[in-house]
């Protein structure tokens, strides 16, 4: 076997094409022809070799192990002539992988291109990196870097490192192989340029720094403030907050819009027991349930107010919300809480045929203000 092979790799000749005639055929000094079916496996045949020497690792007590590789006892990864080599980080474990490989380079002939080699330490402080690069010929580098086209690394990479890496984010094309959340991203680059003021990148900048808070701002369509900006903004109960929400874009699903929308329901108030036909005009304030819960809450606090129709009854307390004294607050809880009680009561007695007294539901919201009340003093 041997011979076969010996046989092959001396008896090699070449003849070159020199200005379309061919030279006398001269001995090559080592290796096969180009394209020798042959190759790969001496190859192989000579990488196992190097596989081998660096398996004796784990009966030499002086050479550390990768923490990563420790249960494997990883000492490399080889693809083709692609070659990783791992260790600990400490200086008789590198000597050690090196004396091996240069023990192999010269049982081989097959040295290391030191212009394609680099070297990855992490977690050790830049002194130690200082005296790795002063006793090796290798270049230092940082992850993350290729393998097989693969970029590695210790953690996720960005977008930066691997779509833009040292291209020009303002100029490059949207790269298409990209996942459709960082096309987007890309896509949008024409969008910003199309406003004016972005032409600055200065414009989104705080103290010399990229600020993603003006960018969005500034980005964003303004619109005409709602008059009743400062209810919602309130510190009430989150879902209080939201029924108040939509109670205030006239979006809750009373019976008139419902009908409107051709689905047809019994179209008396549940909450009192008149007749009339359950709008947000009447559930807010005309209905006596919603009016009883609210000059109750009204009168416990001492407060001196006629309760009208549902905007006046929000213009009002949007005054009041704007002074931002604690007592305000308290009204612009409860205010959003007597919604919410209304608008849930509504919904038990049409959907479960269940009723709640008026007397504990305004237990509840009491009870409500005096936790959230503590929250706030916490
Ligand atoms: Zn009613």
């Amino acid at each position: 076997m041997v011979q076969w092979i010996m046989e092959c790799v001396t008896t090699v000749s070449y003849s070159i094409l020199i200005n379309g005639g061919l030279t006398n055929r001269f001995q090559a000094r080592k290796g096969l022809r180009q394209g020798d079916p042959m190759s790969s496996y001496m190859f192989v045949l000579v990488m196992e070799y190097l596989s081998r020497t660096l398996k004796t690792f784990k009966d030499i007590p002086d050479f550390n192990f990768h923490p990563r590789c420790v249960k494997l006892n990883l000492t490399h990864i080889c693809f083709a002539d692609d070659l990783i080599m791992c260790c600990r980080a400490d200086k008789i474990s590198i000597q050690l992988m090196l004396d091996k490989f240069n023990h192999f380079s010269k049982v081989t002939g097959l040295i290391e291109n030191l212009d394609k080699s680099s070297i990855y330490v992490a977690g050790v402080s830049q002194g130690f990196k200082d005296m790795i690069s002063a006793d090796y010929q290798f270049k230092i580098e940082a992850l993350p870097f290729k393998y097989l086209g693969v970029p590695l690394s210790s953690r996720k990479l960005t977008i930066q490192q691997f779509y833009i890496k040292k291209q020009d984010f303002n100029t490059m094309s949207t790269p298409s192989q990209a996942c459709w959340l960082v096309r987007k991203v890309f896509d949008i680059r024409d969008w910003y340029l199309s406003i004016d003021s972005f032409a600055n990148i200065n414009n989104y900048c705080r103290k010399g720094q990229f600020n993603i808070q003006k960018a969005y701002t500034l980005a964003r369509p303004q619109f005409q403030k709602v008059h009743w900006k400062a209810l919602i903004l309130g510190s009430t109960i989150p879902r209080h907050n939201f029924i108040l929400w939509l109670a205030l874009h006239h979006r809750i699903t009373t019976v008139d819009r419902l009908e409107a929308w051709g689905i047809q329901v019994a179209s008396g108030c549940v909450l009192c027991s008149s007749e009339k036909i359950e709008t947000m005009a009447h559930l807010f304030f005309e209905c006596q349930y919603s009016r009883n819960i609210w000059s109750t809450l009204l009168n416990w606090l001492g407060e001196r107010h006629q309760i009208g129709l549902w905007e006046e009854e929000v213009v009002w307390l949007t005054k009041r919300a704007k002074n931002g004294r604690p007592r305000n607050s308290i009204l612009e809880f409860l205010f959003a809480a007597v919604v919410y009680h209304t608008w849930t009561e509504r919904n038990m007695r049409r959907f479960q045929g269940r009723k709640t007294e008026t007397k504990s539901r305004i237990r509840d919201i009491v009870l409500q203000l005096h936790i959230k009340g503590q929250q706030k003093t916490k």
